[in-house]
């Protein structure tokens, strides 16, 4: 019998079963949902009663450490992984969170996973993962590798990816890590300034120019970095690990590349779109998971709601608080829906290859539409979780302002807000995504959002660029909005 913990009213339930929303959506989605229900219903047992009460201590007692020095003085640059955390990771590896590339034809189980656990920070880890798994499955080098960073087969492997310098987030053009080659040997050299998993990836997939090539998007290359040296000696220095207001259990950290040994992913001239397709990865994790994270928040605060008193009465009865529960549940629809929306259509074509497909291209620009407006919404929803709960909203001794703090970082990693909607125009205009859109919506959208979301597209497209770009965040959410109208038509 599960203990309730006192920091939640959520904990000692089945996450899954007390879910108004996931189901109906996954059963409309995924056809094989059926084969997997039962390791839904079990793994929402397990978040109830052990998850969700050892993140919440992890959280505030023992997040990842950074270990400098051995006794005998020697650096080692250890992150120290709570045994704790290393339990719940193997036990998430168990649970098949991701699955071995070669071996699966469906992504849709690793992302129905992780909207359940949604913790921004231990499911990083796995996201990071999974992204290394794909790439290294479809372009290698160590194809031989990914049943252990699949988590597929002991012992556990894991990924991560280094882009980001300090110089250079957004703009990776402005990276200036160089990539030289010495025999046949690459040597990468730079500092890579927000690294995730660093300490418990095994291999890194790491961005980086040739020695004396132009800095044009285009030139940038992508590598495969181990951890380790072919003589076992560490390959990089981990410089020290970032305080964050959330995504705490996975550790983010800087890195020294110093002649680092680097082995190329496919083909070298690729490595743009590698990387933007790891990214995609990524960011239909970070949608479904500001969705998870969302609804944890929303079930907690209807809990407290029903209990608690005010005028006579629980305040989940009063007409205003009742209309914005209908309203927030509502958002919660909407948001789910859209993230496994985009899930679903790049499940249909993940394993195509550069120059991709019209139907990647499509995937794509969901991809971009649900990661912006599910980062918002869970924003939106966590702030609101905490109003409901008034006072002790605030107060770190209770769960609740932890999945506010766990809201923040989505909409900032894996792309921000602007550059999704920078994005969404270049699927547009110069890769005709939109059309493929309105083909679908076609059938299923009521005539009113059909014409503006023809109007939209014409106007991206064709529109002049300056006034297209000022608008473009808007058009994201506006679109995200449409579409969501149209496949909720479906349900209803
Ligand atoms: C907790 C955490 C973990 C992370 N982990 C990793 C990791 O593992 N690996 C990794 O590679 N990176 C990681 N990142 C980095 C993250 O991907 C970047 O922070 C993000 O992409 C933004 O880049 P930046 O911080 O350089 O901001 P900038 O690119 O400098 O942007 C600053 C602001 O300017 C805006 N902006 C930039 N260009 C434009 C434009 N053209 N038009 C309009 N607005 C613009 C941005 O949207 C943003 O608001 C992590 C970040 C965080 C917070």
């Amino acid at each position: 019998m599960a203990t309730k913990a006192a920091f939640s009213l959520l904990t000692g339930n089945n996450i899954y079963e007390e879910d108004p929303i996931i189901e109906p959506i996954l059963k409309h989605l995924w056809e094989d949902y059926t084969d997997h229900e039962q390791e839904l219903v079990e793994f929402g047992k397990w978040a109830g009663d052990e998850l969700i009460p050892a993140l919440w201590h992890l959280d505030n007692h023992a997040p990842p450490q950074h270990l400098y020095f051995d006794p005998l003085g020697e650096r080692v640059d250890q992150i120290w992984i709570s045994p704790l955390q290393r339990d719940l990771m193997n036990k998430l590896n168990e649970f098949g969170i991701n699955s071995d590339p070669h071996s699966s034809d469906s992504l849709i189980y690793h992302y129905a996973l992780g909207y359940l656990l949604s913790d921004a920070g231990l499911y990083c880890i796995f996201t990071l993962t999974n992204q290394v798994a794909i790439i290294l499955s479809k372009y290698g080098p160590f194809k031989e590798e990914v049943p252990y960073i699949s988590g597929a087969q002991k012992p556990y492997k894991y990924g991560a990816t280094f882009y980001t310098e300090v110089t250079s987030g957004s703009d990776l053009s402005r990276n200036q890590t160089i990539a030289r080659k010495d025999g046949s040997k690459w040597l990468l050299t730079g500092e890579k300034y927000f690294t995730s998993n660093v300490g418990i990836a095994d291999y890194a997939l790491v961005t980086a120019f040739e020695e004396g090539s132009e800095r044009h998007i285009k030139n940038l290359r992508l590598f495969v970095v181990p951890r380790h040296r072919e003589d076992g000696s560490p390959n990089y220095v981990i410089r020290r690990l970032k305080p964050k207001i959330g995504s705490r259990l996975v550790p983010t950290g800087e890195v020294e590349l110093k002649d680092s040994e680097a082995y190329p992913v496919g083909d070298l001239s690729l490595g743009i779109y590698y990387t933007v397709e790891s990214l995609m990865y990524a960011r239909l994790s970070n949608s479904v998971a500001s969705m998870g994270l969302a609804m944890k928040a929303y079930l907690e605060a209807k809990k407290f709601a029903e209990q608690r008193v005010t005028f006579g009465k629980p305040i989940i009865k009063h007409t205003l608080l009742a209309a914005e529960f209908e309203e927030y549940l509502d958002k919660l629809r909407r948001g789910v829906l859209l993230g496994f929306l985009a899930v679903a259509e790049m499940d249909k074509c993940w394993q195509v290859k550069p120059p991709y497909n019209e139907q990647y291209l499509y995937a794509r620009l969901l991809t971009h539409i649900a990661k912006n407006r599910t980062a918002e919404l869970a924003i939106d929803i966590t702030q609101w979780a905490i109003e409901v709960f008034g006072g002790i909203g605030v107060l770190s001794e209770f769960i609740i302002e932890r999945w506010h703090r766990e809201a923040q970082v989505t909409i900032i990693w894996e792309g921000t807000a602007h550059i999704h909607a920078l994005e969404m125009i270049e699927t547009i205009r110069k890769k005709q995504a939109g059309r493929l859109l309105i083909e679908r919506l076609k059938d299923i959208a009521n005539s009113e959002d059909l014409a503006r979301a023809e109007k939209i597209i014409s106007f991206i497209e064709s529109g002049e660029a300056e006034d297209v770009i000022r608008k473009s965040r808007h058009l994201l959410r506006e679109l995200a909005i449409i579409i969501e109208n149209a496949y909720l038509g479906q349900f209803s």
